[in-house]
């Protein structure tokens, strides 16, 4: 699995990082999440919790 954020969609809630701190980052100079561990999904269970939680569904998870 493999999450993906859309910065275009991204408003830089933060969301993410709260529900998934192991995978998400809010880069607060750029007010846009950033992915810091693709592979980070296969051992954290939050992922699609983090996705779920995106208020304007920024986050993909591709599968493998
Ligand atoms: S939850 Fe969505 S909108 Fe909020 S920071 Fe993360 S990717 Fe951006």
């Amino acid at each position: 699995m493999r999450p993906k954020i859309d910065h275009d969609k991204c408003i830089g809630c933060g969301n993410c990082q709260e529900v998934c701190p192991a995978v998400f980052h809010l880069n607060e100079e750029i007010g846009k999440a950033e992915v810091i561990d693709p592979e980070g999904c296969e051992l954290a269970d939050c992922c699609e919790a983090a996705a779920e939680n995106c208020p304007v569904e920024a986050i993909t998870i591709e599968e493998d």
